[in-house]
């Protein structure tokens, strides 16, 4: 014979009172111990890091699978010793979006990882910035990255260049109506999954724009609508998430009268956008090349920008940039990111000789 089923449970009012009673007092407890468990508020670690480092020493890497990430966490004791203050951590597609599990790269950085790696990082002094490329980059040689592949409707060019042959790389239509309700969406899972207070949105080398393969753009002034991209994205981090921004500023540069070229700065009609844009957008100035003078500096320091001038894989450029940095000594400029775009595995980085280089240079007189 079966057991019977539980009878309705006999509750008298008595009983239901003390159950409620100790329910309350047990979350009173649990409210208490958290209050006294002295929490610190929000946005104190990221203003006692501004106290402590007025310049700004960076390195950048793409941090987009857990493997990455756990070597990575192991390196940062000796990155911090060496004098390393933030961390640029790009993750594009390689992240564990919920939002949109179908944007996901096969491998990514799991939001447990990156809360682990933002985390180490606070723990060693290191800003975490974690970098989602926005607009441009959205395809790599004949890759094409997952928005625009799911999405194609979003495509600048949508159904041109098969294989991606004879671009550079795919954009998304900064006028497209759909685009950055699903762009905020996963910017909002990686600022969360770092409990980041910054995010860096790339930006660099946006050749797509104005397209007259986009039924939107066609026309249209390739200035505006880039400082569109950037104000709508502006609009979401800075204001709605205030957090800071920061991206890479070539498209802010006129390519020809600052002798740059069309890569580290525009030949494509975009940079009038740097009157368009909000001024509190923190400017990435790559130059990867040893000049004798870097005049998009005291450009940006000018306009009012705050400048975070990017070196690369040379020793004798970075030391050339370095000095540029130091000769334009300004509350707003801000110190050094060494960017490494794979040219040095992880556990290699604090002996690899362009960040070594910009360490020395920086040292630690100006903290
Ligand atoms: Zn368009």
């Amino acid at each position: 014979m079966k057991e019977p089923h539980n009878p309705p449970a006999l509750v008298t009012s008595t009983s239901w009172r003390t159950l409620v009673s100790s329910v309350l007092l047990l979350a009173l407890a649990v409210l208490t111990s958290s209050l006294n468990a002295a929490e610190p508020e929000p946005g104190a670690w990221l203003k006692k890091w501004q106290q402590q480092n007025p310049i700004w020493r960076g390195i950048q890497l793409s941090v987009a699978n857990d493997s990455t990430a756990e070597a990575l966490i192991a390196e940062l004791p000796k990155l911090a010793a060496l004098g390393i203050n933030a961390l640029v951590a790009e993750v594009d597609y390689g992240f564990a979006f919920d939002s949109h599990p179908d944007l996901r790269l096969s491998r990514v950085l799991t939001k447990p990882m990156a809360a682990r790696l933002g985390q180490a990082c606070r723990e060693n002094g290191i800003r975490p910035i974690p970098l989602f490329n926005c607009l441009g980059h959205q395809s790599w040689s004949k890759n094409t990255f997952p928005l625009l592949v799911k999405h194609p409707e979003f495509d600048e060019t949508p159904g041109q260049f098969p294989s991606n042959t004879n671009i550079y790389c795919r954009s998304w239509c900064p006028q497209h109506p759909e685009v950055n309700r699903i762009v905020f969406a996963l910017i909002d899972e990686i600022i969360d999954g770092f409990s980041a207070d910054a995010l860096h949105v790339g930006m660099d080398e946006v050749f797509l724009l104005a397209s007259e393969h986009c039924a939107r753009c066609k026309g249209g002034d390739s200035a505006k609508l880039f400082a569109k991209a950037v104000s709508d994205l502006h609009g979401h981090i800075v204001g709605r998430r205030t957090i800071e921004m920061l991206m890479w500023g070539d498209r802010f540069l006129d390519g020809k009268a600052t002798g740059y070229g069309k890569w580290e700065a525009a030949e494509n009609g975009t940079h009038p956008a740097i009157d368009l844009v909000p001024r509190d957008v923190i400017l990435c100035d790559w130059h990867y090349g040893k000049r004798a003078e870097y005049p998009s500096i005291p450009i940006f320091l000018e306009k009012g920008f705050r400048v975070w001038p990017s070196g690369w894989n040379k020793v004798e450029a970075t030391e050339a940039l370095i000095e540029a940095e130091q000769k334009h000594r300004n509350e707003r400029m801000l110190g050094h990111l060494c960017t490494t775009w794979g040219a040095v595995k992880v556990p290699q980085m604090a002996e690899w000789p362009p960040i070594v280089a910009a360490m020395k240079r920086w040292a630690k007189r100006s903290d």
